[in-house]
């Protein structure tokens, strides 16, 4: 009986022990990413549709973004802006009307003019001398081949294609005059046979208006020990695309770091923004600047296009002209932590990525920032993949890279938000600084030798006289140096 009863009261005990464990190590245990909260952030922002900056569903993304960070007990708000020349796409159709009847998937130019024709389907393979014979006509061209003359004639409206390529979702500089809409190089391709067949008649409905519209910034501030800010940043906006890997990703992971250290205390204040009006030239970054110009920034970090890519393709950093590119040193120290986390990685050159992104804004302003995004080598040409095209879909998202992003993000973020960024610097710093002195100081002692040699076998001084002007001058030099580089 005695044992019986002892028996449950030490049961007792351990489950409450038990309990207490588990509890202590909810409350204490470090919250990490998660690979399917990320991927529900850009399930919904995908779903909604194309996102171009000015319309409805940007502005939804913008407050879906705002009411997240609201729930992690972040101070958060919206800042609003302009977009002149925004796009409000309401139908844009394309139908195959003889001789099959069958709808193709098309997406317009961006400023591409409201128009509903019905013509004949002229494929042009070169822009012919006389190309007065195109005018009634609807043009299948392929992208290369088409130039301003073919767009200023004008025929009713042209189709256009690159070839193995899904449709793709572009601006140009100077709006067209006609409708001008991307299909994809597998449906150009079944025009083209059916032309050599028969005669081809399509319809193409686009109704659309270029208009003066808000587009938004969702901010969120987590409050440090000092008022000097880090920016972690992705942007909404998509062209008309799904925008999944451009830029739903990375707007996934800056809500997925800004949930796991919503908890923290760091030294800087770490402020959490996405950018409306990216795509039509980094404008909501643009305007965060200029509103923000009073608030001490010691970085900004910029998360674009990361949701895919092999284990061989995260970069951190942008190299080109000053203009485009990231700052290096901020670069290598983001690097650093992506390494020992135990990531390959590396910066890449504009040419190579053939884009860049918001941290163009901060950099033109004088703030250190750079850009993470992962890529696909082996694409040659178009190294980020489906971006800008309607295959740029949840398809395209690998949950894990959302998820080994966001930990990287969680950890570079810990790190810029509590360094003496400018002590680093220095330490950093030190091995090149070292490297000019020494340099520096055996080129004086050796200039200092010659110069002694020559006073002393052209102008006949003594040795004695030679030997102090030979330590007068190398003195000089590299206190000099040691003022000039090491201090
Ligand atoms: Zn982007």
């Amino acid at each position: 009986m005695f044992r019986a009863k002892y028996g449950t009261n030490l049961r007792w005990i351990l489950q409450i022990l038990l309990l207490i464990t588990f509890l202590y190590s909810t409350i204490n245990a470090q919250q990490e990413p998660s690979a399917n909260r990320a991927y529900a952030h850009v399930q919904f922002l995908t779903g909604l549709g194309p996102r171009l900056a000015g319309t409805t569903t940007e502005a939804i993304a913008a407050g879906y973004i705002e009411n997240e960070f609201r729930s992690y007990g972040m101070d958060t708000w919206i800042e609003s802006f302009v977009i002149e020349n925004s796009y409000v796409v309401e139908e844009s159709r394309l139908s195959v009307l003889q001789p099959i009847q069958v709808d193709l998937t098309c997406v317009p130019v961006i400023h591409s003019p409201s128009r509903t024709v019905t013509g004949q389907l002229a494929y042009v393979s070169d822009v012919p001398e006389n190309r007065d014979q195109l005018r009634e006509h609807i043009v299948l061209i392929e992208k290369t081949k088409l130039s301003r003359e073919l767009v200023d004639l004008p025929p009713l409206a042209i189709l256009t294609y690159l070839e193995n390529m899904p449709a793709i979702s572009e601006m140009w500089p100077n709006p067209p005059k006609v409708p001008i809409v991307w299909i994809s190089g597998r449906d150009a391709l079944e025009l083209i046979k059916l032309l050599e067949q028969d005669q081809v008649v399509v319809g193409l409905r686009v109704a659309a208006r270029t208009e003066r519209r808000a587009s938004y910034n969702a901010v969120a501030r987590l409050p440090g020990e000092s008022s000097e800010a880090v920016v972690v940043n992705a942007h909404h906006d998509s062209m008309l695309t799904p925008g999944a890997v451009d830029d739903a990703s990375g707007v996934a992971v800056v809500l997925e770091i800004a949930r796991v250290l919503s908890s923290e205390r760091l030294k800087r204040t770490v402020i959490f923004a996405t950018f409306g009006g990216e795509e039509f030239g980094l404008f909501g970054s643009a305007d965060f600047v200029i509103k923000h110009k009073d608030d001490e920034i010691a970085a900004a970090i910029t998360f674009d296009c990361i949701g895919a890519g092999p284990e061989n393709g995260l970069r951190i950093g942008l190299e080109d002209s000053p203009q485009y590119a990231t700052t290096e040193w901020l670069d290598v120290c983001v690097q650093r932590i992506a390494e020992n986390l135990g990531f390959y990685v590396q910066s890449e050159h504009l040419n190579a990525v053939g884009g860049y992104s918001d941290h163009v804004s901060f950099v033109k302003a004088g703030i250190p920032a750079t850009w993470v995004y992962w890529i696909n080598p082996e694409y040659g040409y178009d190294v980020l993949g489906p971006v800008h095209t309607l295959d740029d879909d949840l398809d395209a998202i690998d949950k894990i890279r959302l998820q080994q992003v966001a930990s990287i993000g969680v950890e570079v973020v810990r790190w810029l938000a509590g360094e003496n960024l400018e002590a680093w610097l220095r330490a950093h710093e030190f091995p090149v600084r070292a490297a000019a002195f020494t340099v520096v100081s055996v080129g004086a002692i050796i200039l200092a030798i010659g110069v002694c040699c020559f006073a002393r076998y052209r102008r006949g001084w003594t040795w004695g006289r030679a030997a102090w002007v030979l330590s007068l001058v190398a003195g000089a030099a590299i206190v000099l140096a040691y003022l000039l580089i090491l201090v």
